[in-house]
Order: C-alpha cells, then sequence, then structure tokens
C-alpha cells in the first residue's frame, strides 16, 4: 500500500497553532505550482491549450492567483464566481462561463468581463441575444447522453441536467451563423473524479467527431473545444493518480488524425478542472477532543462535517494521518465523528489507525477541492481558517476564520425588542 505523504509535520503545525487554532485548511503552494507546470507540460504540443480552473473546487483569490501565474484561466459558473475572477485580474478569454440555469444579470456580468459564454441550453441563445444580445464568440454545453457512462458524482449523462442534444447543438450552430456570430466553441463535461485516463481521451475523440460534423453540415470552423473537468485524484493510498502525459498524447494523437488531417487546425484545447490542480494539495487539520468507547470506538474531532462535507454527502474515503505517528501500526478501529447533530458526521467509519489520545493531530487529506468551499454553518458551527504554506515555508492567512458575528450577520437582533408577539 502506498504511503500518502505530508509536506509538513507535528511541530510546524504546532508552532502554526499560537496563532490560529485548529481545525483549519492548509494548502501547499509549491505542490500546486509544479502541479500546474506539469498539466501544461503534457498539453504543451497544442498551441493555445488552456486550464480553466474551475473556481467552484477553492473559490480562494489567492489560489486563483497563484494559478492565474501558472497561465490558468478560471472557470465560473455564477456572478459571485465571476467577480472573484475579475478580482484576480482575469478578464476577456481568461474566463470561462460555465452556468445553467442562469440570471440575465449573470450573462451581463460574464458579457462585461469578455468571458467566454458557454451556453448550457438551446432556448438560452434568444435568452442570452434579448437580454445582452450574442457576442463574437459563443460555446455550447454537450451532453452525449446514453452514448457515455457517467459514475456515482456525476450520474448518468441521459439524467443530467446540463447540456445540449446533439440535434440542438446542430439546430444551434446554424441558429449562431445565421445571427452573424464568427466565433464557435465546443463544451463537455461527463466525468467526476475519473481516474482512468483513456476516458478523457475518448472524450477527446466524441468532441473531435462533432467539430467534424458540426463543420461539414453547418459549414462552421470551431476555434476551441473544452473537455471539462474530472480528473480525479488518488483519495486512497493504494491508487495512482491519472499520466497527464500519457492523456496529453492519447489526445494529441486523435488531433492529429481527426483535426490536423481534415483541414481543421488549429484548434485550441482547453480543460476546467478543479479537484486535480487543488485537491491533493490542501489539508484539514484538527485535534483530537474525546474519545468515546459504547458499541463502537470513537474518535471525536474539533472538525466537523460542515468543514468538510465530502465524507458525510457521498460516504468519499478521505486519507487520514494522526501526526507524529506515521510510521505507527494501524491497529485500532474508530469511527472519526465531529460534533454536528447529525449521524453522518463522521469522517471515516471502521478507519484503521494508530492508537490516538485527546489532544493528539489528525489531518485529513486530499481536502484541497470541494472541502471548505462545501463548508457550511448548520448546528451554528463556524467555517475554518484557510493557511498557505509558501513555497518558502511561511505561512500566510488567506481567509480568517469565521466569527458568531459573522454568522449573524443576516440578522437584525436591534428589532427583537419591537417584535409584538401578543
Ligand atoms: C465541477 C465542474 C468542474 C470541475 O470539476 P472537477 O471534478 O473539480 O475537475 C468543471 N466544469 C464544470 C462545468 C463543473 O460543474
Amino acid at each position: 500500500m502506498g504511503i500518502k505523504a505530508l509536506p509538513f509535520d507535528e511541530a510546524t503545525i504546532r508552532a502554526i497553532m499560537q496563532e490560529t487554532p485548529t481545525p483549519f485548511y492548509v494548502y501547499d503552494e509549491k505542490a500546486i505550482r509544479a502541479n500546474a507546470r506539469a498539466l501544461k507540460q503534457a498539453f504543451a504540443w497544442n498551441p493555445g491549450f488552456r486550464e480553466y480552473f474551475a473556481v467552484k473546487a477553492t473559490p480562494n483569490p489567492y489560489i486563483m492567483k497563484l494559478l492565474k501565474a501558472a497561465g490558468f484561466g478560471a472557470d465560473c459558473s455564477s456572478g459571485p464566481e465571476l467577480t472573484l475572477a475579475q478580482r484576480v485580474g482575469l478578464r476577456g478569454d481568461e474566463i470561462m462561463f460555465t452556468s445553467n440555469d442562469t440570471p440575465a444579470s449573470e450573462y451581463k456580468l460574464a458579457r462585461e468581463l469578455g468571458a467566454i459564454i458557454n451556453l448550457d441550453d438551446v432556448s438560452h441563445i434568444d435568452y442570452l441575444d434579448r437580454h445582452v444580445g450574442l457576442p463574437d464568440l459563443v460555446c455550447f454545453r454537450y451532453n452525449p447522453g446514453k452514448l457515455r457512462e457517467g459514475n456515482a458524482i456525476i450520474g448518468h449523462p441521459e439524467e443530467a441536467k446540463y447540456g445540449f442534444t446533439r440535434e440542438q447543438l446542430f439546430e444551434g450552430y446554424r441558429k449562431l451563423r445565421d445571427r452573424g456570430v464568427k466565433r464557435f466553441g465546443l463544451h463537455t463535461m461527463v466525468a467526476s473524479n475519473e481516474l482512468n485516463g483513456d476516458y478523457f481521451v475518448e472524450t477527446a475523440r466524441m468532441l473531435f467527431e462533432l467539430v467534424n460534423a458540426i463543420n461539414a453540415e453547418v459549414g462552421i470552423t470551431f476555434e476551441f473545444v473544452n473537455l471539462g473537468g474530472g480528473i480525479g485524484i488518488p483519495y486512497r493510498p493504494e491508487q495512482k493518480p491519472v499520466d497527464l502525459q500519457a492523456v496529453g498524447q492519447g489526445i494529441r494523437a486523435c488531433y492529429e488524425e481527426m483535426i490536423v488531417k481534415p483541414g481543421l487546425a488549429p484548434l485550441k484545447l482547453a480543460l476546467e478542472c478543479g479537484r486535480m490542480v487543488t485537491g491533493p494539495y490542501g489539508f484539514l487539520v484538527s485535534t483530537v477532543r474525546h474519545l468515546k468507547h459504547t458499541y463502537k470506538d470513537y474518535v471525536g474531532l474539533d472538525a466537523c462535517m460542515a468543514d468538510l462535507m465530502r465524507p458525510g454527502m457521498y460516504g468519499a474515503y478521505h486519507h487520514i494521518t494522526v501526526l507524529g505517528k506515521e510510521n505507527a501500526a494501524c491497529d485500532h478501529r474508530y469511527d472519526v465523528t465531529g460534533s454536528l447533530c447529525e449521524n453522518n458526521d463522521k469522517f471515516a467509519i471502521d478507519r484503521m489507525l494508530p492508537e490516538v489520545a485527546p489532544g493528539e493531530l489528525v489531518v485529513i487529506h486530499d481536502a484541497g477541492a470541494h472541502g471548505h468551499a462545501m463548508g457550511f454553518n448548520y448546528n451554528g458551527k463556524l467555517r475554518p481558517a484557510e493557511l498557505l504554506m509558501r513555497a518558502d515555508g511561511s505561512i500566510a492567512k488567506i481567509r480568517r476564520k469565521e466569527t458568531e458575528a459573522d454568522l449573524f450577520a443576516t440578522l437584525d437582533f436591534g428589532g427583537l425588542a419591537g417584535f409584538q408577539t401578543s
């Protein structure tokens, strides 16, 4: 079984705790940068390749600024996500707006920023035209239906609410062409947390086939195809990361055959990954509060499902390391819980760990994407701080912990006195 290494040790965390008590998130800048370079390298053969970081995975402007410096754009799906992209200085074709069930106000903001607008439905062509006008460049999201299998996180495409059918794509591009749109993109997103690299080569092949068919029938030329996100990460120690270089080369072979040969090059490739960009490089650090022995043995943490929802929500595996006991035998079976009044508030069930004691520190791995971002306030839980371990080893606070004042900011306690109940 593989080992899940940590970029810090117990002494480093204890030092951080002088200023920031647990629970908190910490992200590893050096590893995020190295991984970003590897992703770009895998697609360096394609001039114009761009990764649009899916902002929803880690909507923190400091992380986004790091990724901007690495040459990444942002994939946004709401007004506030567009605002974040704007605040870190992204604009124009550095922003992809892949939304669904979208209000006119958000299309308007996307248009103002010059973002690439990716429509989720054929009816939105008229909607966009009526409310904000059609931009030069428009992209459509394709839903292949029964042609592709999904998985437990993303579901089956034919049951997914997203995207155009194949017939609707032809109808839609014809409409754009007739209304004078000159530049075209094609997008799909059919995978989530997929560890089989071949799946992404298949997705590229599927889009390249469509580019050929639409070009032949509608007479338009595509500027880019966006393969979506969904590259998985090895949450379990025995899993292996996707071989990015192999995926890049697999897609390159299809590109030569299906795009270059028929004269459809150049065609820019885009990805909008979130999870694989930050997921493995973020950690939730928590202190053991209580041990409890009833029908099972429980480790109660000072973090809970409100800090990291994935295990409670979809039974997701997150590896756990007890700091200072990295090499100790995992000979105790525990349920690792938080303090929410919900029994699915468990980070792990029947997990084998070294024997733990109150006051010890645990690290929950692979929490860098869809972690803090999915946090919530149920039971009056306050969302934790986010820290960035800089490349030089220093620690930057990139989000403070929430306070009770933040939690109650939308309430007017002052009105209570005058609120008549009889
Ligand atoms: C969630 C999402 C992504 C990112 O998915 P990851 O699994 O984090 O890579 C990209 N595009 C769209 C449209 C999404 O909804």
